[in-house]
């Protein structure tokens, strides 16, 4: 069946297996397990599977784990988590650390072709004969060392003998090319660290781009996809794999996703984390999986909004409210119906028998037949939101005024006859008739009422907490309001720089926090806000409603 036009990556994977380049599909998802997984990783997670299970193919979870300094254990139970909530089951899960050995062999190998070297300048040096993008680089003094004087010295890297910084394995390539990533890039460092899998037993490690791509080769992964950023990187991710001779995986680049009034960094992530601004990674206004699990998301909901964004090959910043409508559309049809009142006053029945209880019936939710209903007990004393109730409302206003009928919810039609005030001119109750023959779902009484209400009833109701969250930063794009902060700033200009970065901070105080810390207040504190009595099922949505 065709449906939406095929986007980039699928364009490419049919040419591959229809030209016999590839024979099946084998993709990766590489998280670094240096913080938790975004809504960013989401849309990677579900392009890189989403593929492999379009095409019959596998996936396979690759730790990339060659920075020893940053990452932890925690980390990748974390992700291992997040990955398996969203819904996708990985073929094989590797770890980048695993092939140190292999990649050691490979640093060799390019040593004894000549095409790699030690260098022993410093990482100031290294960089200030760089060049510029239009101005060729320099050659090192060491990069004529001859092979046996760099597999030596490597070893003697390997072996612990030179402290952190002294020297660095750099592959040999082209000082003078375009491409600033290939001149001479540093391919292995000696760092004196512990690393969470492999212990002291190496105190060198790989770059990114030494480790990357020879770990795609060794998976033999066919399809290797990755963000834009990575565009530069893919002329050196071929080189390594010409001059080893490995598998042929490729390199894709696409967009990654960008999000309004959010950041997507792990780096900035962790700030937030460590200077207090959330209450940790799974913070319910986080963009992590974590927070937005908390906060009621599904992954169907994740899911759709991935796919619903497509790939793109330009970077674009898409709109939050696309995955909060997401979330709304899953829910809507997953979710059980309860009625809660947020600002409660009180409505009187005045021709309601003094003491009766009707139990009345209404469906759990109106998108799914197979939720069946619920009874709820109807009496004498309800409270509706004070919201929907106006001294003089005007003609448009279709709830509650002197004079004015509606209907409550799977209930009677009602007709506001009076009301009460207190000293400090506030209403306090407002009193309506019922109509006995307006019954919902056998209504004979002729009254057209324009509007219903949400209502509960006093002596059933339960006191609940619920937990709103705002969105945690006010600028619509943080990291661009902080550089027009910071630059504003540097120009002189201090008092827009105030202003700007104002925006871009996390909001400290107000609504969103002290929900969070009522969350952490535990089960105890409400908010003196009612929702129904009902025990016909659990609410599928602990964040709006409880009893
Ligand atoms: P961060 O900038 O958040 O630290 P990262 O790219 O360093 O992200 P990794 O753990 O290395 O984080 O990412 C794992 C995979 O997820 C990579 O393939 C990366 O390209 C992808 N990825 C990360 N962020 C996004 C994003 N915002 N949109 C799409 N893919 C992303
Ligand atoms: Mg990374
Ligand atoms: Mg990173």
């Amino acid at each position: 069946e065709e449906r939406t036009p095929k986007n980039f990556l699928e364009e490419i994977i049919e040419k591959d297996l229809k030209e016999g380049r590839q024979e099946s599909v084998l993709t990766r998802f590489p998280p670094e397990p240096n913080g938790y997984l975004h809504i960013g990783h989401a849309k990677s997670i579900s392009v890189n599977f989403g593929l492999a299970d379009q095409y019959g193919g596998e996936t396979n979870l690759r730790f990339d784990d060659t920075n020893p300094v940053t990452e932890t254990i925690e980390y990748v139970e974390n992700i291992k988590h997040d990955v398996r909530w969203l819904g996708y089951e990985w073929a094989r899960e590797l770890y980048a650390s695993n092939y140190f050995e292999d990649l050691f062999g490979f640093a060799i190998t390019l040593i004894r072709k000549g095409l790699a070297y030690v260098d022993d300048s410093s990482s100031e040096e290294i960089a200030a004969a760089k060049g510029t993008p239009t101005r060729p680089g320099t050659n090192s003094p060491y990069r004529d060392r001859s092979p046996e004087e760099n597999e030596d010295l490597f070893r003697r890297m390997r072996d612990g003998e030179f402290p952190e910084g002294t020297r660095t394995l750099r592959a040999k390539i082209d000082m003078a090319s375009p491409n600033m990533l290939m001149r001479d890039p540093v391919i292995y460092r000696i760092k004196h660290a512990p690393h969470h899998r492999t212990g002291d037993k190496w105190c060198i490690y790989p770059t990114y781009d030494m480790a990357h791509g020879q770990s795609d080769a060794i998976e033999k992964i066919t399809h290797s996809i990755c963000t834009l950023e990575f565009m530069p990187h893919r002329e050196l991710y071929d080189w390594f794999i010409e001059k080893l001779e490995l598998f042929p995986s490729r390199q894709y680049e696409f967009a990654r996703l960008n999000m309004s009034y959010t950041i997507m960094s792990k780096r900035r992530l962790l700030r937030l984390v460590e200077e207090n601004y959330v209450d940790g990674w799974d913070d319910p206004r986080m963009p992590t999986i974590s927070g937005l699990r908390r906060r009621g998301y599904t992954p169907e909901a994740i899911r759709n909004f991935c796919t619903r964004i497509g790939v793109a090959k330009r970077d674009n910043l898409i709109d939050v409210s696309l995955l909060e409508f997401c979330a709304r559309e899953h829910l809507n049809k997953i979710s059980l119906r309860r009625m809660v009142v947020f600002d409660p006053i009180k409505l009187v029945i005045t021709n309601w028998p003094e003491g009766q209880v009707e139990q009345l019936v209404s469906e759990n939710n109106p998108e799914d037949d197979a939720a069946g209903n619920r009874m709820i007990p109807f009496s004498g004393e309800l409270y509706i939101e004070r919201g929907d109730f106006m001294e003089d409302p005007p003609r448009k206003f279709f709830r509650l005024g002197p004079g004015r009928s509606v209907r409550l919810k799977s209930a009677f039609i009602v007709t506001c006859d009076d009301f009460v005030k207190d000293e400090d001119g506030n209403v306090t109750e407002v009193h309506c008739r019922y109509h006995p023959d307006s019954r919902s779902g056998s209504d004979t009484s002729g009254i057209k009422a324009k509007g219903t209400l949400h209502w509960v009833s006093i002596p059933h109701a339960h006191k609940i907490e619920v937990r709103e969250y705002d969105r945690l930063f006010d600028a619509e794009n943080p990291v661009d309001e902080a550089a027009k902060a910071a630059k504003a700033e540097e120009s002189g200009k201090a008092k827009e720089a105030g202003k700007a970065k104002e925006a871009g901070k996390a909001k400290e105080a107000g609504k969103a926090e002290n929900a969070v810390k009522a969350e952490n207040a535990g089960k105890s504190k409400n908010s003196g806000k009612a929702a129904e009595d009902t025990h016909a099922g659990k609410p599928s949505n602990p964040g709006a409603a409880g009893s």
